[in-house]
């Protein structure tokens, strides 16, 4: 079987390739490395250099027969998504539409689609199922809806069968220590947590400590990125075999605070890890988890290494090998 993955150089990408791979795929990445690396390449999948604002090229990558497409290649940060939704709109929006159309000229039969939490909005009720109602407070979640809604239109008015996996909070690094490519500039709260560790920052903020959790600050639900891409896998199959568009959360169904990741990791790594109470960070919910039961029904999902400790010291491993820590 064969399958592209755009965006395949990217922290998640990588992951995902490398599960294909792992079982036995033949696997293209398409990637434009405008954030992803090609440190993040393994030698077994071809690479194609290639942008998703070139429909042209896509529909010639797509041309050459693919069981499915894994599409990641995105703009991820919610904050920046409000300040500015043009980039959005064409990177997320445009970008994808290029991408379906190029996959119905090709007649590529399966799509698999990194979606988010971010198209629910602040939680009506926990942990949040895929009926939860789906009303996004930032531009980021309204394009990851906006796609959602074409894909099913796509499927009923063309066939084209797509699974929508809707990331929760994605963590950690390869368990098997096989991909070591940092982000540049991070936006989340572990790898900011882990360049504070490294010492690479003096001190990082906690973006809020009075909200009404048990410790005053954001819970949210981490889940292992291997898991993630366990996920992707077992999606394709899924849709493959039952010729059924499906959606799914994806989550580990437990809840972290930021001060819990904050000491845990200051244990873990030994290092101080300062970290000051700072302002609210607009359009932060206090609690988000989700229920993963329809992954674990459909799919027979679980995730296996969502745990803190896993998910902090993969990440520090990372760290250390990067900048030559002990
Ligand atoms: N956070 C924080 N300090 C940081 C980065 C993040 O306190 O430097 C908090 C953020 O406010 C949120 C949680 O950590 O409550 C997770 O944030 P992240 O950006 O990783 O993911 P999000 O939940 O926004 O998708």
């Amino acid at each position: 079987m064969k399958i592209l993955v755009i965006g395949g150089a990217g922290y998640i990408g990588s992951h995902v390739v490398r599960e294909f791979l792992d079982h036995g795929y033949t696997v293209t990445v398409l990637d434009n490395l405008s954030s992803g690396t090609r440190r993040n390449l393994f030698g077994e999948a071809a690479f194609v250099h290639g942008d998703i604002m070139h429909p042209v090229r896509l529909r010639e990558v797509m041309s050459e027969g693919f069981d499915g497409c894994v599409h990641l290649a995105a703009l991820k940060a919610a904050g920046e998504s409000m300040v500015s939704p043009e980039q959005y709109a064409e990177m997320n929006i445009a970008g994808t539409i290029n991408i379906l159309n190029a996959a119905l000229s090709a007649e590529m039969p399966n799509m698999i689609f990194s979606s988010s939490a971010a198209i629910f909005g602040s939680p009506q009720y926990l942990p949040i199922d895929e009926d939860h109602p789906k009303n996004p407070e930032n531009f980021y979640g309204f394009t990851k809806l906006e796609i959602e809604k074409l894909m099913e239109w796509y499927d009923r008015l063309k066939g084209l069968k797509y699974a929508s996996i809707r990331y929760f909070n994605a963590a950690g690094y390869d368990v098997q220590g096989r991909i070591n490519g940092l982000e540049m500039n991070p936006e989340n709260l572990l790898p900011i947590v882990m360049e504070t560790a490294s010492g690479l920052r003096k001190g990082m903020s906690i973006f809020g400590d009075d909200y009404p959790t048990r410790d005053g600050t954001c819970i949210r639900d981490y889940v292992h990125v291997n898991d993630l891409a366990a996920a992707h896998v077992s999606a394709f199959e899924h849709i493959n075999e039952m010729k059924q568009s499906i959606s799914v959360n994806l989550g580990s169904e437990t809840g972290v605070t930021v001060s819990e990741m904050i000491q845990r990791a200051r244990e873990m790594t030994g290092m101080p890890i300062p970290a000051a109470a700072a302002e609210r960070r607009p359009g932060d919910p206090a609690e988000l988890v989700a229920s993963s039961a329809k992954a674990k029904e459909l799919l027979g999902w679980e995730p296996r290494h969502s745990d803190l400790d896993t998910l902090i010291d993969s990440t520090w491993q990372v760290y250390c090998k990067n900048f030559s820590l002990t």
